[in-house]
């Protein structure tokens, strides 16, 4: 049990042992169909630092929020950095980002980089080892983790996206995620922090 200030969730490891396990933090009746569910990847910057240049952070809050207020769900901590490229290669990007006045496909483009190489097979791990039921509520914007868990039999019900309260350069990152990574968003309902 971990007590935080978001509510008091289960939390528990999935996977073999070493860097290949993620973690996952629940509460609730995962069994019971429309249980909440985000596949969130680790992100140092924006969880721990504060960085202001992407969402992380608050959508890591938000979803842990969502997931307490509902009274049933997960978030599946998966460790991958830099959308999978790892810290090293993201730091790079961020420098070449900068430098250029490119975004960050731009820049992994630049690297000789996919966008986007994340892989949620683990996350299914985590999810079978909780039971969670067939039917979920998806807690993301994000058209390739809607996909990972329709690959993994579940039935999405419900998908709701997080991140309505972004500071100033995170709203041009999101702007970037909607235009290029086709991220589902209502930019009406975003609202500025910070
Ligand atoms: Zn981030």
């Amino acid at each position: 049990m971990l007590e935080t200030a978001h509510g008091t969730f289960n939390v528990s490891t999935h996977g073999v042992d070493g860097p290949e396990r993620c973690v996952s933090i629940s509460l609730g009746e995962l069994s019971r169909d429309g249980a909440a569910v985000r596949l969130h990847s680790s992100c140092l910057f924006g969880e721990a630092l504060g960085a202001c240049d992407c969402d992380c952070g608050p959508q890591l809050a938000t979803a842990m929020q969502e997931v307490a207020r509902r009274g049933a769900g997960v978030v599946v901590y998966l460790y991958q950095e830099g959308r999978g490229a790892g810290l090293d290669t993201k730091i790079s990007g961020m420098e070449l980002q900068r430098v250029e006045g490119i975004n960050s496909y731009q820049a992994y483009a630049k690297l000789g980089l996919s966008r986007d190489v994340r892989d949620y097979r683990l996350a299914q791990v985590a999810l079978t080892d909780l039971g969670l039921a067939q039917h979920v509520t998806l807690l993301s914007n994000n058209p390739t983790k809607r996909q990972a868990l329709e690959g993994f039999g579940y039935v999405i019900d419900e998908q709701i996206a997080l991140s309505y309260q972004v500071s100033k350069r995170a709203y041009d990152y999101l702007l970037m995620k909607h235009e290029e990574g086709k991220h589902a968003l209502d930019f009406d309902k975003i609202r500025f922090v910070g």
